[in-house]
């Protein structure tokens, strides 16, 4: 069974066909792309079908702060820090890394921004209705920008990459019982950090030919 939206009806759209999908299948769309019309079935109904595409997306727990991704994952990191402690409201912060021009908020007054410190390199973002951590943007000297999602926050986690490492795990709430790499300090985390990034974005570049 597909999701069928009323295509006919004044007023269908891509919030329609995000809607339906959801309600259907429980997936959440990503972006939108359209292939082509045709009719359901000639001589019996003038009713036309639009055929959609999407690629992964993602959500806050609520469904209010809504994404798209049409780009790879770059790494997948635990963080201990006290502000992701906070801002997760979780002993550490399971965050999955983006290129910032593959993740796209459908509605970007679904997301409240905030930077925790200054320099403001980290807008970490809240869904308005839940507040739960929705996705941070992070514009780092010199590097990409990113975007950084709380792993549970992407629809299909199966195309997530494994953790790469535990960081600034000297402010750990428990011990992790796991072989990653653990780093302590804020030196070797920013480190960890930067080498994930870097090899992520090599990764990137070469599978995308
Ligand atoms: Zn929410
Ligand atoms: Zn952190």
């Amino acid at each position: 069974m597909s999701p069928r939206p009323c295509t006919t009806c004044r007023g269908a759209d891509d919030s329609s066909s995000r809607k339906e999908l959801r309600e259907e299948t429980g997936l959440v769309a990503g972006a939108l792309q359209h292939l082509g019309s045709f009719y359901a079935d000639p001589g019996f109904t003038n009713q036309k079908l639009q055929t959609l595409t999407t690629s992964n997306g993602g959500q806050c727990p609520c469904g209010t702060a809504t994404f798209a991704i049409d780009g790879p994952p770059l790494f997948r990191m635990l963080c201990h820090c006290t502000i992701c402690q906070a801002y997760n409201d979780a002993p550490f912060a399971d965050v999955t890394a983006f290129r910032a021009r593959h993740v796209h908020l459908i509605d970007e007054a679904s997301v409240a921004f905030r930077a925790w410190r200054q320099p403001p390199l980290v807008q970490r973002g809240r869904c308005v209705r839940c507040e739960a951590a929705a996705l941070e943007r992070v514009r780092l000297p010199v590097m990409p920008h990113l975007t950084l999602v709380p792993s549970a926050n992407v629809a299909d986690g199966s195309r997530l990459p494994v953790p790469e490492a535990h960081i600034f795990y000297a402010s750990r709430v428990a011990d992790a019982d796991d072989g990653l790499p653990k780093h302590a300090g804020f030196v070797g985390s920013q480190i960890a950090f930067a080498k994930a990034l870097l090899g992520g974005l090599r990764k990137a570049r070469d599978s995308s030919g």
